[in-house]
């Protein structure tokens, strides 16, 4: 310990990384644990996706790739940017990198200088706070409410921003809370940003696909503000390649050309196979997606209907994503007898021991009163999983 930087020190393990390890440890030990931990599909890559990694192997994509990523790749995410969002990008304004958490990195420490506030709305993904604080950035929480469907506002933006914000970070559709924010709440957001030249907004938008309410809408259409806005995105949640690693980023060249610049020196371009793949799913029709996303919207609605018959738990609408994350709070200070729930983590804990259901703690996330089910599962196991977490709580009094 005493060997390492300070920085890593004060470093936080992910939440969500940790707990699907301790899932598939105890799998591995025989248990038979239902994992609703990780957000990852649950279905395999398409077929065509496959086919072209496989080709890219016998054609030798075998060397270093641009740092940027490969040109045709690039022009295809300029040209899904066009199609899907309307949003007008050279491929110059294009980067890939090593999943869309490379990117939110990359932008993060081009960025944010030490001491920079960024504003960051609860919950939110539990890698956001600690790039920033890697990046010596101040993270300024502004806690948003299950009332409102747990979205930041105008007014709350306005009252977190000071001399020293630098950035908003925003997630469409939310991890963890699946909340998709509409074009007007966007449009809000924008025109606070507009009048504030000095804060640049990092949006994410890795779940753009995974959407129940209609089409997705980018806070980069905004032409007050668009040349102050980075759109992070990537294959992994859409094309269900989330082991291929390859994210995207879209933003002013300048922006780009930082990125490239600290690639360069961190990692290099991102897998030459794996880009090969990624502009397969670009490059083809959205069947796959839209079969997923009817998937998700099913098992959303199984675990919603599931949920209503346990005692307690309240929770949003999620209207993208994969996620439910039900408050827990009514649960805190009861007892099977043996155990008592203080905490989240107590509760989550609980739940592997008593149901055999792995979920994540919403500390990580900003919201310590609640917990994180990943739904990016079977149907069979959903109901099954939610049945046992029912005869597990209702043990608690
Ligand atoms: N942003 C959010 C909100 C996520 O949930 C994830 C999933 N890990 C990522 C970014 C990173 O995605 P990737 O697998 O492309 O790195
Ligand atoms: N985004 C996923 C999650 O939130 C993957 C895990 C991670 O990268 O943190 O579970």
């Amino acid at each position: 310990m005493e060997h390492l930087s300070k920085r890593i020190n004060s470093l936080s393990q992910s939440q969500t990384i940790a707990m699907n390890q301790k899932t598939r440890d105890l799998q591995s030990q025989g248990i038979d644990v239902i994992n609703l931990t990780v957000g990852e599909p649950d279905f395999f890559t398409p077929p065509h996706v496959k086919e072209a990694a496989k080709k890219a192997v016998d054609d030798n994509f075998s060397f270093y790739s641009p740092i940027d990523g490969y040109m045709d790749l690039r022009k295809a995410v300029a040209n899904k940017f066009k199609v899907e969002n309307n949003l007008t990008y050279t491929p110059d304004q294009i980067s890939v990198s090593n999943g869309a958490k490379h990117a939110l990195a990359n932008n993060i420490m081009c960025l944010i200088d030490e001491g920079d506030e960024v504003i960051i709305p609860a919950p939110y993904w539990v890698s956001y706070s600690e790039l920033v604080k890697l990046a010596g950035g101040v993270n300024v929480i502004i806690k948003t409410t299950l009332e409102n469907n747990y979205k930041l506002t105008a007014n709350q933006l306005e009252a977190a921003i000071t001399p020293k914000t630098k950035a908003l970070l925003l997630c469409s559709p939310n991890n963890p809370t699946g909340s998709v924010y509409s074009k007007e709440e966007l449009k809000a957001i924008a025109d606070v940003i507009a009048k504030h030249p000095r804060i640049f907004v990092i949006s994410d938008e890795i779940y753009e696909h995974i959407n129940f309410v209609g089409s997705h809408e980018s806070i980069a259409q905004f032409e007050s503000i668009h040349e102050r806005v980075v759109v992070i995105n990537g294959v992994s949640k859409g094309y269900a390649m989330t082991g291929y690693r390859i994210g995207y980023m879209a933003g002013p060249l300048w922006l780009t050309k930082a990125v490239s610049k600290l690639q360069g020196q961190f990692t290099s371009g991102a897998s030459s196979i794996a880009q090969r793949a990624a502009l397969a799913a670009l490059t083809s029709d959205n069947t796959y997606t839209k079969e997923m996303n009817v998937a998700y919207k099913r098992r959303r609605d199984l675990v919603l209907r599931l949920m209503k018959d346990i005692p307690g738990l309240k929770c949003n609408v999620p209207e993208g994503a994969f996620y439910v994350f039900p408050d827990v709070s009514y649960y805190f200070g009861k007892t099977d007898g043996k155990v008592t729930i203080k905490t989240d983590m107590d509760f989550s804990l609980y739940l592997l021991d008593k149901a055999n259901a792995a979920t994540v703690p919403g500390e990580g996330f900003g919201e310590p009163n609640c917990i994180r089910i990943s739904y990016a599962n079977s149907d069979e196991k959903l109901e099954k999983a939610m049945i046992k977490i029912k005869e597990a709580l209702a043990l608690l009094k």
